[in-house]
């Protein structure tokens, strides 16, 4: 459905945020998953046509994005990154409002719009509340509301569950897996979880470069069998560091757990790790800080 091909973007301060980035994202949910500063947020707006790439071609469908970005837009609803647009006014209003900006001419055409995308998102209750005074999970499916408006095939939105709590989470990502089933839905994150629990797709993007592609349970088959795992003392991790293909430590019941890469068993206690999606991304992420 989305087909980009070479997409490069540098910054006029010189910073490549985007290096030949290729990917072919077919309809479903599909995850961007990379670190802070991996070019996330550039590459969703150069796809939203608010910015042309320095190189590169991007087709919806029968839509070439960068010589015809009107024809994206009528068919684009996007949440950005710092969507930031909490005024006083209830939520019913505005969305009404931004109705009326794509183009929705029709008062009761807009009525109907506002209500079921209130209804949709579970806002209904609260829909004469000012926006001011939403929580972060209000806002953010506020901010999904205004992306739907008008239907749109493509839907991209820019690391929606950072600082949502468990819960609001929980019910954000439930309600994009329910739009997910019929059009495009991008999302960005730097949280793993997000991507293993319902993109049938994903990409790890980190320095610019798409550094792996694929379906999850796939991703985490084929790194399976290389990654090890002990507990620690926390003095020794130094240690390990310098003898060991480290990717990733965490504390478990107030224990240091190593993860390691070895396409043998690396003795020493380890044993084979289970191999999550975590692992698929932090040795992803290993590999390419050791390219770079
Ligand atoms: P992410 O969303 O994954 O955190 P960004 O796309 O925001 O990544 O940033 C990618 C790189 O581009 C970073 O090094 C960032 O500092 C840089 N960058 C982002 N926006 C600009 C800009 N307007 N001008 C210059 N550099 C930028
Ligand atoms: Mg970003």
């Amino acid at each position: 459905m989305l087909e980009l091909v070479g997409v490069s973007h540098v910054y006029a301060n010189g910073t490549r945020a985007l290096d030949e980035v290729s990917l072919s994202i077919p309809r479903g949910m599909y995850g961007l998953l990379g670190p802070n500063g991996a070019g996330k947020s550039t590459l969703m707006r150069t796809i939203a046509t608010l910015q042309t790439p320095t190189a590169g071609s991007i087709r919806f469908g029968d839509i070439d994005v960068i010589a015809q970005p009107d024809r994206l837009r009528q068919t684009l609803g996007y949440l950005p990154q710092d969507f930031g647009v909490y005024p006083r006014i209830s939520a019913e209003a505005m969305l009404d409002h931004m109705a009326a900006l794509k183009g929705i001419v029709s008062a009761s055409d807009r009525r109907d719009t506002v209500e079921s995308l209130l209804n949709q998102v579970n806002l209904w209750s609260v829909r004469k509340k000012a926006l001011a005074g939403f929580s972060g999970g209000m806002r953010q499916r506020f901010g999904i509301a205004q992306a739907l408006i008008g239907n749109p095939k493509l839907i991209i939105v820019d690391e929606p569950t950072a600082g949502l709590d468990p819960e609001e989470r929980n019910r954000f990502l439930n309600l994009l897996a329910e739009i997910g089933e019929t059009v495009v839905v991008i999302l960005s994150t730097h949280i793993v979880e997000d991507v293993a629990d319902l993109c049938p797709r994903m990409a790890v993007l980190a320095g610019g470069r798409v550094q792996l592609e694929g379906a999850p349970h796939e991703l985490i088959k084929s790194t399976r069998s290389r990654v090890w795992t002990r507990p620690i003392d926390r003095a020794e991790l130094a240690d390990f560091r310098a003898s060991f293909d480290v990717i990733s430590t965490r504390l478990m019941g107030g224990q240091t757990v190593v993860h390691v890469l070895s396409d043998c068993d690396p003795g020493k206690g380890f044993k084979a790790a289970e191999g999550d999606l975590e692992d698929v991304y932090f040795a992803t992420l290993a590999s390419a800080r050791r390219a770079a």
